[in-house]
């Protein structure tokens, strides 16, 4: 695999010189490339209007959907473009209609948002809530779930990389399961999504959301929704207006064709255009050389952290991702972030509502989460982790 210019990436990236950026599961730094692509579409939008700038740029918003695909291995028409990856994720979770009864299987690691929609879901119809227990490397027990899938599930649904926990779910076995016993598999793969190779067909997932302003380094308002062409028979946008039908007939309307029918009319073409280069850029980089530089970098992080007392480090799984967490002990980690911030470095706080049924059984209130992409340096680590000590 050939490695990755470290420096030319960095060049091409101008928060490098300011921040020691270490939260690019919150959001990456956007590369130039990315910035200019928004930029040019705005000013485009102010010089000549903000209809005729769309217009202008159909075939490249065209290519947008097309990029995606590539990236996850579907059809174009089975992309829609949506603000974020929970806009993404809701548009096909509300379609799929649940019954009294139903049952919604997840995992320990699922993220707040997702589990309030089961939450908010079950209590609407009925439907059920199953979370399948933790395997001994702390991730979704595949026994368990086989077993649980032998009576009739609705839907499984899972966060491949969780939000704070720093592992990678088996979503491909999982899939396999699902699939076996006709269940519905939804994945929110909002944190690998650019991080690590993903593809829709080798998971065999149904339905799955990304983001653009994570590891994909795309701007921030900007997401996608993958939908399997043969799901959207079964599936009722839970909203329809005209960016997802046309008003056909006085009492009746067609659904567009295709993902599309989960979109809205009015988006930022800029954003989208944003998001399109930001695809195009992780390919020419290479999510294979991205996701090795990821998994090296991380490694040693985890290992520097590991060596400082009072430092726990938090991560769990038997694949981990370039999330890394930890906590100190008797620190507040929220001052220790702005610590860390005053200092140009840039950390998040996860905390337990982000992800309570992993954290909360686990006795942690609020971690710290320092994630890497390829452009960080073992340099930049050095430093982060005297800083921490
Ligand atoms: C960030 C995150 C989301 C939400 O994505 P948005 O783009 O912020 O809507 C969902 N799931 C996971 C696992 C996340 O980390």
């Amino acid at each position: 695999m050939p490695s990755l210019d470290v420096d030319a990436l960095r060049r091409d990236t101008p928060g490098c010189e300011q921040r020691l950026h270490l939260n690019n599961a919150g959001a990456s730094l956007m590369p130039r490339p990315v910035i200019d692509t928004v930029v040019e579409h705005l000013e485009l939008e102010g010089r000549i209007g903000g209809y005729e700038a769309a217009e202008a740029a159909s075939d490249r918003v065209a290519g947008v959907y097309a990029s995606a695909a590539r990236l996850v291995n579907c059809d174009p028409d089975e992309i829609a473009l949506l603000e974020n990856g929970t806009r993404a994720w809701d548009a096909v979770f509300y379609a799929i209609g649940f019954e009294p009864g139903d049952r919604i299987v997840t995992a320990r690691a699922e993220y707040c948002s997702n589990y309030m929609a089961y939450l908010q879901v079950a209590r609407a119809t009925g439907a059920r809530i199953v979370v399948i227990g933790d395997d001994e490397h702390g991730q979704i027990d595949l026994d368990e779930l086989e077993r649980t899938l032998r009576d009739p599930v609705k839907l499984v649904s899972i966060s491949h990389v969780p939000t704070s926990g720093g592992q990678v779910l088996p979503a491909a076995d999982v899939g396999r399961l699902a699939r076996a016993a006709g269940a519905l598999f939804l994945l929110d793969a909002i944190q690998s999504v650019g991080q690590m190779p993903v593809d829709v067909r080798a998971i065999g997932c149904d339905f799955l959301a990304a983001t653009g302003r994570k590891y994909l380094r795309g701007p921030r308002g900007t997401g996608f929704l993958y939908v399997a062409r043969e799901r959207l028979p079964a599936l009722e946008p839970a909203v329809v207006e005209i960016g997802s039908a046309t008003w056909t007939a006085i009492d009746d309307y067609t659904l567009a064709p295709g993902a599309k029918r989960f979109e809205t009319w009015e988006v930022s073409y800029a954003l989208q255009l944003g998001l399109g280069r930001a695809i195009d850029y992780a390919l020419d980089v290479g999510i294979a050389a991205t996701w090795s530089r990821i998994g090296e970098l991380a490694a040693g992080l985890r290992a520097r952290l590991a060596e400082i007392p009072g430092v726990v480090v938090r991560d769990l799984g038997a694949t981990k991702c370039g999330i890394v967490t930890f906590t100190v002990d008797d620190a507040d980690h929220g001052a220790l972030r702005d610590a860390l911030t005053d200092r140009g470095v840039n950390v998040y706080v996860s905390d337990v509502s982000d992800t309570r049924l992993d954290l909360e059984p686990r006795g942690v209130e609020r971690l710290i989460r320092a994630s890497v992409h390829y452009f960080n340096t073992e340099a930049e680590l050095d430093r982060f982790c005297a800083l921490v000590a």
